[in-house]
């Protein structure tokens, strides 16, 4: 990949017809080394969030050494890139043929489920082929359900065993493995620690119902980022407020934390440079969108900071929302999203903070979705990590502004 000092530098330099991603390995590794040095457990980086080999890599490199996956395609690539890596299947609804594959060949015997079909599904993928006897070496999660309602995107209601159905499981599971974990996911962008606090009252519970030894908590992902209308509570407070309520469950004595956070290490890692292909109005025609690394923008009306790129802009600031390259309506982003008000046809801009959940979600769908891939060394448009983002703790926090 070409190395540039910028965005501005970028577009002057290939005038661009199509969308380019700019990435900073140096934010990457920044993000994960917090996390490696200040999470008080073992930190798992969650690949849906952003699979490329590349920031992989770099998360390695950075000390992130076990990987959550949830695809038997996203073992196989991070098994290609890194022999030595923990992988932990943690998707709690698999195909048998993705089990066995993951146990026998790729070295995975950490799996999570919540319900008794998983368990058994589990359990019988790994028998030996020729005794059939049962593999002694399974690391089994049984995933619980926990509230979403202090995240900006839910994961609540489809995965997840409720608090009744909890200890049964938990006590089942434990005859079939020497290494038994709980997780949760509190859902993505926990604007708020207050939702681990949840999650671990309900862990508890479940626990104290059970009457078992826990090996291992795993309290999944949901660490924020920062975006231009969710600014958060400091990561410290999270991480301080998960180890005190860790140190409090009735657990084993040398009972292991883990998380698993996604957006939070990789949100910092990529931008992307759009061109303006036609302006009406306050709508701006751009060549990425809904069915690009635009998705959540589209979707779930996420808010991106953008910047323009032009030198000769001179209007202040005016709102707008923007329509993306394919031939359908849901191809629209509202925003509202902040430009000079004399952006035209022609113009580049950056939209930042598009490493989690952006640069990992483009499709061709339509004939469009090629983009080029540059390093920039520049800081990211927004960074949790780089010192400006201080801020008083708080642990009540949802959406300020
Ligand atoms: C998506 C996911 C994560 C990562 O979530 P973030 O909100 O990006 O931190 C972690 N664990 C599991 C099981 C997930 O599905």
């Amino acid at each position: 990949m070409h190395i540039y000092p910028d965005a501005k530098t970028v577009a002057r330099a290939l005038k661009p017809d199509e969308p380019v991603i700019l990435n900073r390995p140096q934010a990457a590794t920044r993000a994960a080394r917090f996390f490696v040095e200040k999470f008080p457990g073992k930190v798992l980086y969650a690949v849906k969030a952003n699979p490329a080999p590349d920031l992989i890599e770099i998360l390695w490199n950075a000390g992130v050494t076990h990987y959550d996956v949830a695809s038997i395609a996203e073992v196989r690539l991070v098994r290609a890139s890194l022999p030595e890596a923990t992988l932990c299947f943690m998707h709690p609804i698999k195909t048998p043929s993705a089990i066995r594959e993951a146990y026998f060949k790729h070295g995975v015997k950490t799996f999570s489920l919540d319900s008794i079909e998983e368990l058994e599904k589990i359990v019988d993928a790994c028998r030996d082929p020729e005794t059939g006897e049962e593999a002694g070496d399974l690391r089994l999660c049984v995933r619980l359900r926990v509230s979403s309602e202090y995240s900006e995107l839910s994961l609540a209601s489809k995965f997840g065993c409720d608090l009744t159905e909890a200890p049964g499981l938990l006590q089942q599971t434990r005859q079939h493995c020497d290494w038994l974990g709980v997780c949760f996911h509190v859902g993505s962008q926990a604007m708020t620690p207050f939702a681990f606090v949840q999650a671990l009252d309900r862990t508890r519970a479940a626990i104290a119902e059970a009457s078992v030894v826990i090996d291992m908590i795993d309290v999944g992902g949901g660490f924020p980022s920062i975006y231009p209308d969710m600014e958060p509570p400091p990561l410290e407070d999270y991480f301080a407020i998960i180890a005190q309520h860790f140190e409090a469950l009735p657990i084993a004595y040398n009972a292991e934390l883990w998380c698993e956070p996604g957006r939070a290490l990789c949100a910092e890692y990529s931008s992307m440079i759009v061109k303006v292909e036609k302006r009406r109005g306050n709508e701006l025609y751009i060549n990425d969108g809904a069915y690009g690394a635009l998705y959540d923008a589209a979707h779930v009306a996420w808010r991106f900071p953008v910047n323009a790129l032009e030198d000769d802009l001179r209007d202040p600031l005016e709102d707008f929302a923007f329509y993306g390259p394919t031939c359908d309506d849901a191809d629209y982003m509202a925003g509202p999203f902040a430009l000079p008000g004399d952006i035209q046809a022609g113009d580049y801009f950056e939209i930042g903070m598009l490493g989690a959940y952006g640069a990992a979600m483009k499709t061709g769908f339509n004939g469009f979705g090629d983009a080029e891939q540059v390093i920039v060394t520049d800081e990211p448009m927004l960074s949790l990590f780089n010192g400006t983002h201080v801020r008083e703790p708080t642990d009540n926090v949802v959406n300020l502004r």
